[in-house]
């Protein structure tokens, strides 16, 4: 059996691929099936968006479709960006202006100090199978928001994202350190388990 990853995300793509390549004959991505689509994620929570991008690309290829929402969640700023962590500067999707917007609310509501700045990246990873049914896993990894970027590796915040359990940042280590600790590796994990 085929399965698609609802993702045009490159990192995404990989990693989703190298962890459920024993589950599938083959996964392909929205590309190789010339899929070319914008779905809309108006979903309330990580795991509402990814079944809507996952259950659109499996209505679309009545194929299995797996799909991943994840996001940075500030503990100071109530879980911001979250599900927002892709847009949380505005159209279009910026990281730099993510970046720097989330070190200007935090310095402007006085967030300081390391502990007033921890963070968490949460990762819902789902799998729609054609009948609608479907599996999920979740995963995540704590560290804090740093005052200024480190490292030139990864996407996103990983620049700011400091991880308490690699003590780098994910901007700082290499792909294969960062699927030893990461919240999408975990969700991964979480969702082989329930498979
Ligand atoms: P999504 O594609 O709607 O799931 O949005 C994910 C957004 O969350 C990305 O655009 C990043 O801003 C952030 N994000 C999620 N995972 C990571 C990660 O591993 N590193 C850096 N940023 C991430």
């Amino acid at each position: 059996m085929i399965a698609v990853v609802a993702s045009n995300n490159a990192h995404k793509i990989v990693e989703i691929k190298s962890y459920l390549k024993g589950q599938f004959d083959d996964i392909k991505s929205l590309k190789d099936m010339g899929i070319n689509i914008e779905i809309e994620e108006n979903g309330n929570s990580f795991l509402e968006n990814s079944l809507i991008k996952a259950r659109a690309i499996s209505n679309l290829t009545h194929l299995p479709a797996i799909a991943d929402d994840s996001g940075l969640c500030v503990d100071s700023l109530n879980g911001e960006p979250g599900i927002y962590s892709a847009r949380y500067a505005g159209e279009p999707c910026n990281d730099e202006n993510n970046n720097d917007k989330l070190l200007k609310v935090l310095s402007e509501k006085g967030l300081n100090d390391e502990k007033q700045r921890t963070a968490h990246y949460t990762s819902v990873v789902v799998l729609v199978y054609p009948d609608g049914s479907y599996k999920y896993g979740e995963g995540k990894v704590e560290g804090t928001i740093l005052h200024e970027r480190k490292g030139n590796g990864g996407f996103g915040y990983d620049p700011l994202f400091y991880c308490y359990e690699l003590k780098k940042t994910f901007a700082e280590i290499t792909l294969e350190e960062k699927n030893t600790v990461s919240h999408r590796a975990r969700a991964l994990d979480d969702l082989l388990k329930k498979l």
